[in-house]
This record gives C-alpha cells, sequence and structure tokens, in this order.
C-alpha cells in the first residue's frame, strides 16, 4: 500500500460529475468484504463528519468509502481486478443532498463567526440530519437572526468557489477551520458570508441550496447545537408539519394562528374535568362503603373503572368497619388491578396468598398493598376465603 499514490479526487474538479473510469490498483480481502484503491474516483468518502457517497462500481454496490492518508478505499462486497479498468456512477440524489447541506452549513457556520465570533467545533451530515455545533451560546433570536440571514445569502444566487490557493495567497487569507498546511489546501468561498478550509463537494451557487431551515436548537457542551435541514429535506420537512398542523386543526376545529390557545384551552379543560372526576369519583366510593355493613369479617369488592384513588378510598374507609378490605378493579377478562387496605392483620399476608395463587404482582406495608391479578372473580374468592382476622 506504501507504493500507492493519493487517490485522484475527481469530484474535486466537477462536483457534478456521475460518472467515471479508473484502474484498479489494489484489491485486499477484509472482514467486511473486499477494500479496494482505484487510481481516482467520484466516490467523496466519510470524512469531516460527512457521509460518504453512495453508487456502484461495475455494477456492485459500494458499502464503504474511507480516506486515509489521501488514499479512498471502496469497499465492495465481491471483489475486482488488480490492474483492470473499472466503471463508477454515484447516487447523484444523495452527493447533491449532501452538497445543499454541506453549503448550507458553510453560509450558517460563516454567519456565526461573523455575527457572534463562535466557531463551528461539530458537524454531522448523516442519512436524516444534519447538526452543527458552536461553542457558544445562540438565543431564539440570534438563531432568528442567522436563520434570515443565510436564506438571504441563498436568494442571492451567489457563486461558491473551490481552489488551491498558492502558499503566498493563503498566508494572507482569513479563514475558518484554519491548517497548518502551507499549501494543497482547499478553500471555499462564498461571497462576502464565508471563506473556509473544505474538502467536499459544494453546490455551484447558493441558490441551488433552495432553502435552510433550522429546525432544532439546544444547550450543548458549553455551547449551542442546531439541527437543519436545506432543499427537499427542508421541503418534506414542511409538508409534513403542514400536514399534522392540518390535521390538527381539522380535530380541534381551529386555524393555524389560533391552535396554540386551543390545544392549551383543551389542557384547562382537561384538567378541570379530572379535578371534578376525582372529587365525584371520591363520593361516590364513599357512598358504597358506606353501604358496607359492619361486620367482624374482611370484605372483598369487584367493580370496574375505580381507579387507583377511588379504590383507595373504598379500601380504606371499609378496613375501618370489617378489618380489612380487598378492593379488585377490572382491567380485562379474569385481570384486575387491586388495593387491600387492612386494619388488624397484614395486608402483605393477604397479598402473598394471592400471589402465591395466581400470576399476581404487587407490594406495599402490612396497612395497605396494591397490585395486579390475572384470575377470575371467583378463583378470588375462593382463594382468600379462608382469611381471617
Ligand atoms: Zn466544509
Amino acid at each position: 500500500m506504501n507504493s500507492i499514490k493519493k487517490t485522484i479526487k475527481l469530484y474535486d474538479a466537477d462536483a457534478y460529475a456521475t460518472e467515471f473510469e479508473a484502474s484498479v490498483l489494489s484489491c485486499e480481502k477484509t472482514n467486511n468484504g473486499f477494500s479496494i484503491v482505484l487510481d481516482k474516483t467520484l466516490f467523496f468518502p466519510e470524512e469531516g463528519g460527512q457521509s460518504c457517497d453512495l453508487g456502484t462500481i461495475e455494477g456492485i454496490p459500494t458499502t464503504k468509502v474511507e480516506i486515509k492518508d489521501g488514499i479512498i478505499t471502496h469497499i465492495l462486497p465481491e471483489p475486482l481486478q488488480v490492474g483492470e479498468k473499472v466503471f463508477g456512477r454515484i447516487d447523484f440524489a444523495h452527493r447533491y443532498r449532501n452538497m445543499q447541506h454541506h453549503s448550507g452549513e458553510h453560509i450558517v457556520s460563516g454567519l456565526v463567526c461573523k455575527t457572534f465570533g463562535y466557531t463551528n467545533v461539530g458537524f454531522h451530515l448523516g442519512k436524516n440530519d444534519m447538526t452543527m455545533d458552536y461553542d457558544g451560546e445562540l438565543s431564539a433570536l440570534d438563531i432568528r437572526v442567522i436563520e434570515d440571514a443565510a436564506n438571504a445569502a441563498i436568494y442571492r444566487n451567489i457563486e461558491i468557489i473551490a481552489n488551491y490557493p498558492d502558499s503566498k495567497t493563503l498566508e494572507a487569507l482569513e479563514y475558518r477551520s484554519k491548517l497548518d498546511l502551507a499549501q494543497d489546501v482547499r478553500i471555499v468561498t462564498i461571497g462576502k458570508y464565508d471563506v473556509c478550509a473544505c474538502c467536499a463537494p459544494h453546490v455551484a451557487r447558493t441558490g441551488e441550496i433552495g432553502v435552510i431551515k433550522i429546525v432544532d436548537f439546544y444547550r450543548y457542551k458549553g455551547g449551542t447545537r442546531l439541527h437543519a435541514v436545506c432543499g427537499s429535506d427542508a421541503l418534506k420537512d414542511y409538508a409534513e408539519k403542514h400536514d399534522i398542523t392540518k390535521n390538527l386543526n381539522a380535530l380541534l376545529s381551529t386555524n393555524t394562528e389560533s391552535i396554540t390557545d386551543s390545544v392549551k384551552n383543551l389542557q384547562a379543560e382537561l384538567s378541570r374535568l379530572s379535578s371534578a372526576i376525582t372529587a365525584v369519583t371520591k363520593k361516590y366510593c364513599l357512598a358504597i362503603a358506606e353501604g358496607v355493613p359492619s361486620s367482624d369479617e374482611g370484605y372483598l369488592m369487584f367493580d370496574e373503572q375505580l381507579g387507583a384513588g377511588g379504590m383507595r378510598v373504598i379500601a380504606n374507609a371499609v378496613a375501618q368497619k370489617r378489618g380489612w378490605c380487598a378492593v379488585f378493579d377490572k382491567t380485562g377478562k379474569n385481570s384486575y388491578n387491586f388495593i387491600i387496605a387492612s386494619e388488624k392483620i397484614s395486608a402483605k399476608m393477604i397479598l402473598a396468598t394471592i400471589v402465591e395463587k395466581f400470576s399476581a404482582r404487587g407490594g406495599g406495608s402490612d396497612a395497605m398493598v396494591q397490585g395486579s391479578v390475572g384470575a377470575s372473580e371467583d378463583e378470588i374468592r375462593n382463594a382468600l376465603k379462608n382469611i381471617v382476622i
């Protein structure tokens, strides 16, 4: 491998080319398939936070493309003959999406740097997402300002230029992602918006980015992480959210401007109803408990839709006059939630009887236990009939 020269990056010269011919320099079997090095390639490797290009070589889909010391390795499930000329084709839809997002990222990072003096310290462009990390805190208003300015740069349809300045020009140049190299530094310039060292393919003009929408942001490692989408991903995101909003408007009989207020009103109504139900349930359950005659024997009750609060009210009230009370609230055919309250014997002991006989779960104290059980009313009554105070 040492004798192999750096791979010629065909995407450097033309980010829009989709097909190429190259010679196979090496092909080695690895755990993941075959590592193939060509003399030149259009495949952009996984590099700088960006996922690699997809495509085929001799019709065989690549599974990964990596770069090390300037040598690009294509991972294929099948081998290629060393010395052969091969034909490669990249998935341009995937590439173009990456180009749109990467160019969008440069505009945003250039603007964040110029406006707030923060450095881009992280970038990830994957299948579903683009994230950008900055080493300072940005507010919602800051982000709105950046988003507006970034989209203004897109409307202006500025040319994006990638070149390798000579060492003298490079030395005098102010640019982001400054490298310790005196030459062979690829500089990507987007008008007055950004100058940055970068090895990735970019769109030719900013208008091709279409739109950039920052969809989320939060504090991250002392700075800010932004999630953003560009181009058709942004349109897809808008379409999905538009559908959701439209459906919610129909469900709530409202319009987009009033949707937040409608949901707040709904929440307030829900809270009021919940309080009312709790109060009514308590009265209802106390009335049920009052109807239970006093006796020396424990009491079993089977009902439904009492809820934990209702069960607790009945169990506590009845236990006062019957020593102990087990309330079973139906959750399905032969399945119940239960609460057992006891003034005299251990509720845990009663629970142990249920657990022993049935598939039951529960826990608590000697005064009160709660749980769930899978058994019929008759089976439960039968199992507990011998429990005495
Ligand atoms: Zn870049």
